[in-house]
């Protein structure tokens, strides 16, 4: 029996091995992992990024509340549909070059970036230089001439996994990109059409880990058109980022009621801004890192202090939690050998690499360290030599008889 499994796992390492032609999105050797940067945003980091915002621009109003609720979620990228690849062609197809006025606009006012969707040539034309990131849909995943020329622009492009396509069919799709001289593409798994119909879709997370077993690649998943219905979205994205997930593709709208297309399955901004605060414990689990302002009511002066006042007791928390692991080790240690200034300086390039991915002056983070450091060591000391008095003790009380 458990040979039989062990075939089975061979079986399917042979199959992605012969994903052979992926030549650029496979790993290699020296590249496990790959990053994007688009105007000081990292996508596949240590930083979980999360994208909202309407399926489709409706209007001004609703643009500018979208943006507002997410920036207030710490999401940094904001979306909306100006064309929209509907399945019926009497449904809305999007506001074009309107809507995009309004959703660059939207992002503008709140320092945000954002992406929309392509659907041809004419369209990735208009809005090639107003956007930070370009969407290709799930419907034109193997749109083979469109993705040429997404493989021709210098934008980063958010790649969804089609409705029906295997991870391979994918992964190959990306490769057309990459092939056309474009690296800059996000994989988003955004459910598979299955047998099950409670669900608009499937959400595959384990073509989050497949992918990336295969591919450098980002991947990001996007749990509003896999589900179809916003009560499973807070769980999806949870699962998501414990699956591996970069970032969080999610529709929300001012009025899901009103939207004109996916109201069912978007989230309200109060549920958005709920769920961004709900983010940062399951990163941190996978050793991820949400940054969220967190949810108040209002930035009045007493919720601001009231929520720095929270984080400064949670901060005084991990520092004597780390104090005691410090001590702990301190109990390995050769009392010669407390201090391994290897090891701080190992520990000091990742924080100012992460600090620098958050925003936060690595400045900060090189003058508190040392001093982090240094008490650590004295504590190890302190520990070392108490052990050493204890192990001597029964010695001298030994002898004292
Ligand atoms: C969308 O993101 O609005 C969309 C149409 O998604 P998909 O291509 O995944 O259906
Ligand atoms: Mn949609």
């Amino acid at each position: 029996m458990q040979r039989k499994e062990t075939r089975k796992l061979g079986n399917l390492r042979e199959a992605m091995l012969r994903m052979k032609d992926l030549k650029l999105a496979g790993l290699t050797s020296e590249k496990k992992t790959s990053s994007i940067e688009v105007n000081g945003v990292t996508i596949g980091g240590k930083e979980i990024i999360l994208m909202g915002g309407p399926c489709a621009v409706e209007s001004s109003a609703q643009m500018s509340q979208s943006a507002e609720t997410v920036k207030k979620a710490g999401g940094k990228i904001l979306r909306g549909g100006v064309f929209k690849p509907r399945t019926s062609p009497y449904s809305f197809q999007g506001l074009g070059r309107e809507g995009l006025n309004y959703l660059v606009q939207a992002a503008k006012e709140q320092d945000l970036l954002c992406v929309t969707e392509v659907i041809d040539a004419q369209s990735l034309d208009l809005v090639v230089n107003n956007v930070d990131i370009i969407q290709i849909g799930a419907r034109n995943m193997q749109n083979f001439e469109l993705l040429k020329l997404a493989g021709k622009i210098d934008k980063p492009i958010i790649l969804k996994r089609g409705l029906s396509a295997t991870i391979e069919e994918w992964l190959l799709a990306a490769e057309y990109i990459l092939a056309a001289g474009n690296p800059q593409v996000i994989l988003c798994e955004r459910g598979i059409r299955t047998f099950e119909p409670s669900t608009r879709n499937t959400l595959d997370l384990s073509a989050v880990g497949v992918a990336k077993e295969v591919s450098h690649l980002p991947v990001i998943v996007d749990p509003s058109h896999a589900a179809g219905r916003r009560d499973l979205i807070s769980s999806l994205s949870k699962a998501a980022l414990a699956a591996g997930a970069d970032g969080l593709l999610i529709e929300m709208h001012p009025n899901p009621a009103e939207a004109v297309s996916d109201g069912p399955q978007s989230l309200t901004p109060e549920q958005f801004v709920q769920l961004a605060g709900e983010l940062g414990v399951v990163a941190n689990s996978v050793d991820r890192v949400y940054v969220c302002a967190g949810q108040r009511d209002s930035d009045t002066l007493e919720s601001l202090r009231a929520e720095i006042n929270n984080l400064d007791q949670n901060i005084i928390g991990q520092l004597a939690t780390r104090m005691q692991l410090v001590r702990k080790i301190g109990e390995q240690k050769r009392l010669d050998r407390v201090k391994d200034s290897n090891r701080e300086k190992e520990i000091m390039q990742r924080l100012v690499d992460l600090a620098e991915e958050l925003q936060l002056p690595s400045e900060l983070v090189k003058r508190i360290y040392p001093l982090i450091f240094e008490f650590g060591v004295q504590s190890q000391i302190k520990t070392r030599v108490a052990q050493d008095r204890d192990i001597e003790q029964p010695f001298f009380s030994a002898g004292s008889k």
